[in-house]
C-alpha cells in the first residue's frame, strides 16, 4: 500500500499541488488553499470517482455515434466495465438529448444518457 504521494488539485483553475501521507491509520494532507481542496484530496486518494463520456453505436442514424455520459460519477475501478457494456450497445435513430440508454446501471443508480440528438436518415 502506497504511504505518500502528491496529486494536482483539479476543482479550480489554481491547481495547488497536493500532497498527503497516511499516518497510523490517519490520512494527512498538505497544500490545499480551500477545503473545497481538502475534501478533493481525501476523495481522490480513498475513492477516486469520475464522470464517463463516450459513444455509442446507432442504427439508421444521420451519424453513426451518439455521444452519452454517466449522470454522476462513477468509482474508476467501475469504468472498464461500464465502457465494455457501452460498447455492446446498438441505439436505433431517431433519439432526444438526455435519452437514456442504460438506467440504473449495475445497481450503482448511475444512469447513461445521450448529451445530443440524432436524427435518422429517413
Ligand atoms: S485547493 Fe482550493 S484553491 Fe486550490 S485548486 Fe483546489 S479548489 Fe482551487
Amino acid at each position: 500500500m502506497k504511504y505518500s504521494g502528491k496529486l494536482i488539485c483539479t476543482i479550480c483553475p489554481q491547481g495547488c499541488q497536493l500532497s498527503w501521507r497516511n499516518q497510523r491509520e490517519e490520512m494527512e494532507i498538505e497544500g490545499y488553499r480551500c477545503p473545497r481542496g481538502k475534501a478533493y484530496g481525501l476523495a481522490e486518494i480513498t475513492n477516486p470517482v469520475r464522470t464517463l463520456t463516450t459513444t455509442v453505436r446507432v442504427e439508421n442514424g444521420l451519424h453513426p455515434l451518439a455521444p452519452v455520459r454517466s449522470t454522476k460519477p462513477l468509482p474508476k475501478g467501475y469504468l472498464h466495465k461500464a465502457m465494455g457494456d457501452l460498447a455492446l450497445l446498438s441505439l436505433s435513430a431517431p433519439l432526444e438529448i438526455g435519452s437514456v440508454v442504460l438506467a440504473n446501471w449495475n445497481g450503482l443508480r448511475v444512469d447513461f444518457i445521450t448529451t445530443r440528438s440524432i436524427t435518422s436518415k429517413n
